[in-house]
């Protein structure tokens, strides 16, 4: 072990992180379950699946309807996990935190409602070439509606965004920049308050894709002065279906409702209807409660951690699992950007990925394999997908020696 990685394993208590955790606990066929597909989803702490199961146990109701106490207990309950999430992301405040089912849905808003606004022929959209397809799909909709283009930002074979080509790219014609905080496919950090700031410079708003961010990083969206951050909560041990879009008030302000229903009106009649206000007019139907809910609880979970330990450690993880990949022979690494978070992703040679997770699954430990939602990198790199390993902060450094020892029984079955 590294010393760095003998230092975070020192200050950091995983075992007793990981003791929260109840999935982590089994055995899947036969093994004491590795879990490294925690860009995929991660697993839930007690206090997230309790906070769900009270809601329905004991408030369940439907919010904002005022009528009875466990409609006020709901409420409450509802508009606090949103103060966390707001305290979460440092958003100047809580109406700038519109609930969502998850990163997909909050582009999908914005394009649908900013995009479409703003978008005239000939215009362009700038993202970049190692997205995920949600942040890549959702501009193309909407911009082959407006006759506008949605460009992409070359990245480097390490995978680093090439920031050159980004600045050369920047002119009047760009009115969205859309990029993501870390790659789910490759792990690699993008330097988003230059994108920002550059962004700006150039006359662009900047929407992140803090999908595979907020796990990792703590986040403070007015020290960055983006215009729109999106996160999911089920990335950061909260549930599925379930995230939020961060807007700043002016922009949310100006743009039209994306859904219609109930909630999201003020006043409704075949003469007109009017909108009600922020957060809610983004908010049509009964939201998922019990969702926000248990999101506040991870929120609380993560606050209650020393995230800079936290982040040591799992940056103590990545550069062991990179040290003993250099040693693995027949291994490439995919992507190999200065700053990564999260993932490793790899090949071996004379496998197909989609084998070695099934060999590796054999042994209890789960990987995903895959072009990882993220094609156009994967054809750039002339590669189907990878099999990638990714982290979270209950992950230890045994699991990466199991990881290790699980490729080279994999070996045996590959040749
Ligand atoms: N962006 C990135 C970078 C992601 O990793 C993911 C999930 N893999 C998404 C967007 C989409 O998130 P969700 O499916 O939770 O909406």
């Amino acid at each position: 072990m590294s010393e760095a990685a003998v230092q975070s394993a020192a200050s950091f208590d995983v075992a007793a992180l990981r003791a929260q955790f109840p999935a982590l606990q089994q055995e899947v066929n036969g093994q004491p379950l590795v879990y490294l597909d925690n860009a995929a989803t991660t697993h839930k702490p007690q206090r997230v699946i309790d906070a769900i199961s009270d809601f329905y146990r004991l408030d369940n109701s439907n919010v904002h309807r005022g009528a009875h106490t466990l409609s006020d207990r709901a409420t409450l309950a509802f508009e606090a996990a949103r103060q966390k999430v707001a305290a979460l992301l440092n958003a100047a405040e809580t109406a700038e935190i519109i609930w969502t089912r998850g990163t997909t849905e909050a582009i999908n808003l914005v394009a649908s409602s900013y995009g479409r606004r703003v978008l005239r022929a000939g215009d362009r959209v700038l993202v970049s070439a190692m997205e995920h397809h949600s942040n890549i799909v959702p501009w193309q909709l909407v911009a082959q509606e407006c006759g506008a283009e949605v460009v992409a930002i070359p990245v480097s074979a390490e995978g680093e965004l090439d920031m050159a080509a980004f600045r050369s790219l920047l002119d009047e014609r760009v009115k969205i920049v859309a990029v993501g905080h870390v790659s789910n496919a490759l792990g690699s950090v993008n330097p988003i308050q230059e994108i920002i700031d550059l962004g700006h410079q150039a006359g662009a708003k900047v929407l992140i894709d803090g999908a595979q961010g907020v796990p990792h990083f703590s986040v403070d969206v007015q020290a960055l002065g983006c215009d729109f951050y999106a996160f999911s909560g089920h990335k950061m041990y909260g549930p599925t279906g379930m995230g939020a879009l961060y807007g700043r008030r002016e922009l949310l302000e100006q743009m039209p409702p994306y859904h219609g229903g109930g909630e999201m009106i003020k006043t409704v009649s075949f003469a007109g209807t009017t909108f009600n206000d922020l957060p809610f007019k983004f908010e049509a139907g009964t939201p998922n409660i019990a969702g926000a809910i248990g999101l506040g609880a991870a929120v609380d979970f993560l606050q209650s951690l020393d995230r800079k330990a936290a982040a040591v450690h799992e940056a103590a993880l990545l550069a062991y699992t990179h040290e003993k990949a250099a040693n693995f022979s027949g291994l490439t690494r995919v992507g190999r950007a200065k700053q990564i978070a999260g993932a490793f992703s790899f090949l071996l040679e004379g496998s197909h990925p989609a084998d070695l997770g099934m060999l590796l699954d054999q042994q209890g430990i789960a990987v995903r394999t895959g072009d990882h939602c993220a094609q156009p990198i994967m054809k750039q790199f002339g590669i189907p997908g990878t099999a990638r390993a990714s982290f979270a902060l209950y992950n230890t450094f045994d699991d990466v020696d199991r990881l290790f020892a699980g490729l080279e029984k994999a070996k045996t079955f590959l040749m």
